[in-house]
């Protein structure tokens, strides 16, 4: 694997940008491999990741219908925290968060980790008990998270507005999180490929998983896809909104709804936005992009769809929240938006385990948040599926909770939870 540095940027910049190499390989499937990761999101790859560089095991396939990076993991809005609520999430959320601070280190890769501390506001008398409760919860669990006034808002993000008598819904303090941030989510993607790759592990576009082969005992065999039967005794399922779909080929079905969220970004600007900004009351959430754009997302549509755009009036509702916060910001046009297609658990907590099916695992019910988990994701998702049991960190994210009532639930913090 070509190693990146500060130095080969400046030579290669010097010659022109000539000669940079392929950052992976496009191979054809192999009759079959030890595991078999469907979906090459940013879990996915950072599953075949850790199974290469953790546990040694790089005879592995990910396999992609489109082309990786291309679902959820290069639609989202990048916001990376470890705030929520319970012990269960702390302890996975803040695993994420510790591997995010290291991440481009680790992939020889800039990710772009910018943490510039994400600010949860408040606005009600509701929110403002909610948001108290996260925060002493947090401090228990050595999670970093601190109450502010109205002013201490404005201060830290100078473009809010906290005049009273000109909002609907007047900010009355926020909650914030200094490690929280932004990462460039395409880049996890690629640094993540790239890693895998360079191990052995296969990565193959382009080819859609349409069922999944078991054995006379209920085992899995091996997946059929758009490029023929891929063998494997082991199967990870990291599909996202596509997982219910992907399950239901091994005869499960999942404890799960699939909902269009949208995002969009204005026309670029110079630097003027400091932070990332939540309201989960009004749904809407802001960082500006490296790039100068605003990047602004949404609450869900109310219905569940596969379409990956969401509904005009979700946008105009975010937009109108975005003004009343941030007045500067009303001439701002907006460039693009898009969708994804999340999916959502009941307890708005994921699923990352062993499934009644013999070699299957899943990893999903992420909803609108699971970019932050990413590399905490992929590592404990890893272990479950070469040691067959769950690291300690997921332990408690079984599909058996919604049977036993054992709930995880962070809808509080999930509610735009991004
Ligand atoms: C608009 C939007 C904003 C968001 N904002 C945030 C945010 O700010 N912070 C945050 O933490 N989270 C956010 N999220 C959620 C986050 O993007 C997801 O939880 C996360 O990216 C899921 O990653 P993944 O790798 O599991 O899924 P994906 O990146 O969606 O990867 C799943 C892959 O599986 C593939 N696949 C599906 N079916 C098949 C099949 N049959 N065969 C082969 N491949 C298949 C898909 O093509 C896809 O590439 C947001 C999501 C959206 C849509």
């Amino acid at each position: 694997m070509e190693k990146f540095s500060g130095f080969k940027l400046i030579r290669r910049a010097l010659g022109g940008h000539q000669g940079w190499g392929r950052q992976w390989r496009t191979p054809e499937p192999k009759a079959s491999y030890d595991v078999i990761i469907v979906g090459a999101g940013g879990h996915g790859l950072a599953t075949a990741y850790y199974l290469a560089t953790v546990h040694g095991i790089t005879n592995v396939a990910v396999i992609e219908k489109g082309w990786l990076g291309g679902g959820n993991t290069g639609r989202n809005t990048t916001i990376v925290r470890s705030n929520y609520l319970f012990d269960e999430s702390a302890g996975l959320y803040n695993h994420a968060l510790k591997l995010w601070e290291g991440l481009s280190q680790e992939l020889n890769y800039n990710v772009m980790f910018s943490p510039r501390g994400v600010l949860m506001l408040a606005h009600n008398i509701h929110d403002v008990q909610s948001f108290k409760r996260h925060v002493h919860a947090n401090r228990l669990n050595g999670v970093d998270n601190e109450w502010l006034s109205a002013e201490e808002c404005r201060e830290f993000c100078p473009p809010l507005n906290i005049d009273a008598s000109t909002m609907r819904y007047p900010v009355l303090g926020g909650a914030l999180q200094r490690r929280g941030g932004t990462a460039r989510h395409d880049a996890v993607a690629w640094g993540y490929a790239r890693g895998a790759d360079a191990r052995g592990v296969d990565i193959i576009q382009n080819c859609a998983v349409t069922a999944i082969r078991r054995g006379p005992d209920g085992e899995v065999q091996g997946v059929e896809t758009s490029k023929g039967f891929i063998g494997a005794r082991k199967i990870g399922v990291s599909a996202a909104g596509n997982t219910s779909v992907v399950m239901a080929m091994a005869g499960l079905r999942m404890p799960l709804e699939s909902y269009p969220l949208q995002a969009l970004v204005s026309e670029p600007v110079k630097p003027v936005f400091p932070c990332v900004v939540m309201s989960n009351t009004i749904h809407a959430y802001i960082s500006q992009s490296d790039k100068g754009e605003l990047v602004i997302g949404a609450g869900t549509d109310a219905y569940t769809s596969y379409t990956q755009r969401g509904g005009i009036h979700i946008a105009n509702h975010t937009l109108d929240a975005i003004c009343e916060l941030f007045p500067m910001f009303r001439r701002m046009r907006m460039l693009r938006n898009w969708g994804g297609i999340v999916d959502l658990t009941p307890d708005r907590s994921p699923i990352i385990a062993k499934t009644p099916v013999k070699g299957l695992y899943v990893n999903c019910g992420w909803g609108t948040g699971g970019f932050k988990a990413t590399p905490g994701a992929g590592h404990v998702f890893a272990h479950t599926i070469a040691k067959d049991e769950p690291h300690a960190i997921n332990a408690a994210f079984t599909m058996e909770r919604f049977r036993d009532g054992v709930l995880i639930d962070e809808a509080a913090a999930a509610a735009v939870a991004h």
